[in-house]
């Protein structure tokens, strides 16, 4: 057999799993990547599992839309999660996606930002030469922080390192904070000192090389990221039920009843949780489901803002280069004539109340760099259906969002110590906050993943890991 093809099998679990006679009942909260990954995985194991969601669609925070250009022809974009390489290797949804027979494509994005801080434009790559620090001085700077006890926020750790308010450090702050959501004064110093780090030794970089920009790879589902979650809902048919609000979970003699805002209940033997841990507030646990202490825990878990504006273009790779501005980065990616505005922290979280302003502003300042070539209706907010075509711009606030209330998961300052710690459960490494709770409550999301949260892949991962405690 193919080598690739056997791993693909390997991961997905299919190779060495026979069907066997339906065994206990698994109930499985959530039609986002994590929840139907399990579901699809338990009911090839043969389980008997259903798959509750509180929306009219599967995906969660994959969200696909289609947008029309003035000449009728259209383009897909993303509301949600858009680069599968912000996964890493992303090998358990790469398996997941081969094997349910997507391709992947790959799309690139220039490397070349210009800066805009009112009337002043600056080239990325004149701000690094202008700046006292380079990759190596900025290692050690690093390294001398991970013992530094002082620090409150990853803003107090730029603060150090950039001293002086000069464009470089302004494009290292957005970049982080359209990167992870959050406004940096809420980040823990400790748990994101690689991804400042990393950061800014990725512009610094790009900078050295005297090459000039280079293009950077961004890959995604063909025909749009939704197609994954639609695809395993295919498979999974009428085990998954939509318009399904989890409102409380209780006891019921040896059985888990779960209740649904329409009244309507479920008995299940087994539950797993794939819900974003932001949404945990609205549900309300028996002790001996989840025990209080541990729900405050999870309650506790900070969520980034970011959010997006989606703008349909005339011109195949208009941009050059990428804009940004201390509220937004504007990029496109290679042959898809789609702007893409990207807003976190407090700005990301505004996004529905403030559309019209952060579009003219960030409009303004990309024309100022590229000139007229781009739409001009203001964004209207998107539904939450897969793939419905729009004829202007459109954006989602995920913050606004009832059922994800944030982007992901971040590692806050005020989180939990066991969201960042793991422990052993049947051979396997798990986050100590997410431990299965009497071998009975299990759980799952990109929140879940060591390496990789905040990501699709994450979400595929923890799904994976989940229905192989089964
Ligand atoms: C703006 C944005 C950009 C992103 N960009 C990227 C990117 O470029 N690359 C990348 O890899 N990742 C990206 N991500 C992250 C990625 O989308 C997520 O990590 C991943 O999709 C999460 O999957 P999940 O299954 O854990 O959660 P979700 O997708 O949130 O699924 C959870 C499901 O639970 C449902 N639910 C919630 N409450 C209830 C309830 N009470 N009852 C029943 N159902 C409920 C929700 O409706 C949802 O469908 C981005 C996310 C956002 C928001």
């Amino acid at each position: 057999m193919n080598k690739n093809l056997l791993k693909t099998l390997i991961i997905i679990g299919l190779t060495f799993t026979t069907i066997t006679a339906l065994q206990a009942k698994v109930a499985v909260i959530g039609a986002g990547l994590a929840g139907l990954t399990a579901a699809y995985n338990l009911d090839n194991k043969g389980f008997d599992v259903e798959l509750y969601e509180a929306r009219e669609r599967p995906g969660g925070r994959v969200h696909s839309a289609i947008l029309e250009h003035a000449d009728g022809t259209t383009t897909i974009a993303e509301l949600g999660a858009q680069n599968i390489g912000d996964g890493g290797d992303a090998e358990y949804l790469l398996a997941l996606a081969a094997m349910l027979g997507l391709e992947i494509e790959t799309q690139y994005i220039s490397s070349g930002i210009e800066f805009h801080n009112e009337a002043e434009h600056s080239d990325l790559y004149d701000s690094v030469r202008a700046e006292p620090l380079n990759t190596e001085s900025l290692h050690q700077q690093i390294q001398a922080l991970r013992t530094n006890s002082e620090l409150n926020s990853l803003q107090d750790a730029i603060d150090i390192i950039f001293p002086e308010d000069t464009p470089f450090k302004q494009m290292v702050e957005l970049r982080l904070r359209c990167d992870i959501g959050s406004d940096l004064s809420d980040l823990d110093p400790y748990y994101n000192l690689n991804a400042l780090h990393y950061m800014a030794w990725q512009l610094m970089h790009m900078a050295e090389q005297e090459t000039g920009p280079i293009l950077i790879e961004n890959t995604s589902i063909k025909g749009g990221n939704a197609m994954l979650p639609l695809t395993l809902a295919e498979h999974l048919r009428e085990k998954i039920y939509y318009g399904k609000v989890l409102k409380s979970v209780h006891e019921s003699g040896d059985q888990i009843k779960l209740t649904f805002t329409d009244g309507s209940t479920v008995e299940c033997e087994e539950l797993i949780l794939a819900i974003p841990a932001s949404v945990y507030k609205n549900i309300e646990f028996d002790n001996t489901i989840i025990p209080a202490e541990r729900l405050q825990k999870i309650n506790a878990i900070s969520y980034g803002t970011l959010s997006k504006i989606l703008v349909p273009i005339e011109e195949t790779d208009a941009l050059k280069h990428n804009d940004a501005s201390r509220q937004s980065i504007a990029f496109t990616t290679s042959n898809t004539r789609v702007l893409n505005l990207f807003f976190g922290g407090e700005t990301g979280a505004n996004v529905a109340k403030n559309k019209d302003d952060l579009f003219r502003n960030s409009m303004g300042m990309v024309k100022s760099s590229h000139g007229p070539v781009f739409g001009e209706t203001s964004p209207i907010i998107a539904d939450d259906k897969a793939f419905t075509h729009y004829k202007g711009s459109i954006t989602k606030s995920w913050k606004d969002d009832s059922f994800t209330q944030g982007s992901y998961s971040t590692y806050g300052k005020n989180n939990p110590a066991e969201f960042a710690t793991t422990s052993e459960y049947e051979g396997v490494e798990i986050k100590t906050l997410f431990l299965p709770i009497d071998n009975r409550v299990f759980f799952a999301g990109e929140h879940l993943s060591i390496e990789n949260n905040g990501s699709m892949e994450g979400a595929v991962e923890s799904g994976y890991q989940v229905s192989e405690l089964f």
